[in-house]
């Protein structure tokens, strides 16, 4: 762990497992309340001068964390594929992300300006400004070790923040190298705190303690609750990035190979191991046969494996259970009707037999009726529903629960902006199946969260808003 400046022991160690091979690749220390409570402390001490240093002095850090990223890349990406698994050049390219996020808000620090308000009478003068918001605890997912921590650690430092992050249990040593590149930099200690403890601990130290005064949470929804009630005893702040369940809408006029290829990327990455992942295809009539041959042909070609192995495309699964649930799905799927068109099992011989791979998955037919129609399958399987017209379209779309990303094909402009403005998430790929960068506001809406990362917004979360009214003789 990394607190105060100072790097800590325990006995307790936590072993982290590639995913990939079932071996041990990293041991780290686990700690406890003790190292909570001193983390937050030395957050609490440090937040006193770090916010007083000037925005530029906090944006060259910014820059200098961002070089010293650059400079390691690969040993980051090495270290994220080690933990969770994804491919290599996914690792890289959430690394890159990373770098950016930094250079992102290390320009955004210069920009949190104020206001000058005119006043009810002519001898006040009232100003609105910015100020940091005090000690942010921070706990993060597995699924981008670093990019998570990223959209979360660049605008609290560059507007003066101080913070204790919790990463997720499979993935601490990302966090720890981190820890390396922040001293390199020359971060006060104290500023920045990782501390390695049980989620529970960690989150009563956070509800409990009058010095933290916002949390922000990348996980599930189910936690995410739970953390927003325990916030409230304090009245802290909170943001929550959760889950989500992204349609990805292929009309009958759209680029059928655009739609084709779009979904290896909005679905594959992270083997599906993301918030903003396709979870319900829905495909127009008059293009379905093309479309579910092209993606079936584009999903078998894809090599499955150790994300090591630099020809790797997707990866294994983070945890046993997690390869547990995806079958469920996928069985229950089938049992109720829908056809698999490739996959449906998991991969066990060879080269596969003691990690959590699961063969990339095509499923025709599926029906409100299955889980993967509802709940987050979380993994490589791609649900493909038929659907007649734009009105049958709007009915089904939008989700009772979640409102993260969502996705739609099609070339023709007013359909663009019916079908856009009608979608229920924070955000919406037209004829891009990514649409997300450090220039845009990431985030939810319904149980998907609340909040934005990235983009001018992102810093929105990290200050509070000041009133000073002056009263003078005139
Ligand atoms: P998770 O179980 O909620 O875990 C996320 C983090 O919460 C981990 O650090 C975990 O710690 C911690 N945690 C577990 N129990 C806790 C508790 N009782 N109190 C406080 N913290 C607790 O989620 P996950 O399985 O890692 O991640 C998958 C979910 O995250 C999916 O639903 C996905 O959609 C969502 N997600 C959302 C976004 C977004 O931006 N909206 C991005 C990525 C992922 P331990 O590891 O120590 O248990």
């Amino acid at each position: 762990m990394y607190i105060d400046g100072q790097w800590c022991e325990t006995d307790e160690k936590l072993d982290v497992v590639n995913p990939a091979d079932g071996q041990v690749v990293y041991r780290v220390s686990m700690g406890g309340k003790e190292q909570v409570d001193s983390a937050i402390a030395a957050a609490q001490r440090a937040f006193g001068t770090w916010s007083q240093t000037t925005a530029m002095a906090r944006a060259d850090l910014l820059l200098t964390i961002a070089g010293l990223l650059m400079e390691k890349k690969k040993l980051f990406a090495q270290t994220i594929t080690n933990e969770m698994g994804k491919p290599l050049r996914d690792a890289l390219g959430e690394v890159q992300m990373s770098i950016d996020y930094f250079r992102w808000f290390a320009e955004e620090a210069r920009r949190v300006d104020g206001q000058v308000v005119p006043a009810g009478t002519a001898d006040k003068r009232i100003f609105v400004i910015k100020q940091p918001i005090g000690v942010v605890g921070a706990i993060l997912p597995w699924n981008f070790p670093l990019g998570m921590l990223a959209r979360k650690v660049a605008p609290a430092l560059a507007v003066g923040c101080t913070m204790v992050v919790k990463p997720a249990s499979q993935t601490p040593q990302t966090a720890l190298e981190f820890c390396r590149v922040l001293e390199e930099a020359g971060l006060s200690a104290g500023v920045f705190n990782l501390v390695v403890a049980p989620a529970q601990v960690v989150a009563d130290a956070f509800a409990a303690s009058p010095e933290v005064r916002k949390i922000t949470f990348t996980g599930s929804t189910e936690i995410g609750k739970k953390l927003m009630a325990d916030a409230a005893g304090t009245v802290k702040r909170v943001s929550m990035e959760l889950g989500g369940h992204a349609p990805y809408i292929v009309m009958d006029d759209a680029d059928i190979d655009l739609a084709a290829e779009g979904i290896l990327n909005a679905k594959f990455r992270c083997s599906g191991q993301m918030c903003t992942a396709a979870n319900r295809v829905y495909v127009q009539r008059g293009i379905a046969d093309a479309y579910v041959e092209k993606v079936r042909a584009l999903t078998m070609d894809l090599k499955v494996g150790d994300g090591r192995d630099e020809a790797t495309v997707v990866g294994p699964l983070v945890s046993k259970s997690a390869l547990q649930k995806v079958a469920a799905h996928v069985e229950d799927a089938r049992q109720k009707g829908a056809a698999v068109l490739c996959g449906g099992v998991p991969l066990v011989d060879g080269e596969y037999a003691n990690g959590n791979f699961y063969a990339p998955t095509v499923l025709a037919g599926v029906t409100p009726d299955m889980s993967v129609y509802t709940e987050e399958t979380f993994g490589p399987v791609v649900p493909i529903i038929f659907f007649e017209t734009e009105e049958e379209l709007a009915q089904v779309m939008n989700h009772a629960q979640f409102g993260l990303a969502s996705y739609f094909y099609t070339n023709d402009l007013s359909r663009m902006w019916r079908i856009a403005e009608k979608l229920e998430y924070g955000m919406v790929g037209v004829n891009d199946p990514q649409p997300f960068g450090v220039q845009c506001p990431f985030g939810g809406v319904k149980e998907s969260g609340f909040g934005r990362e990235g983009g001018h917004q992102g810093i929105d979360d990290y200050v509070v808003t000041k009133m000073i009214s002056m009263r003078f003789k005139k």
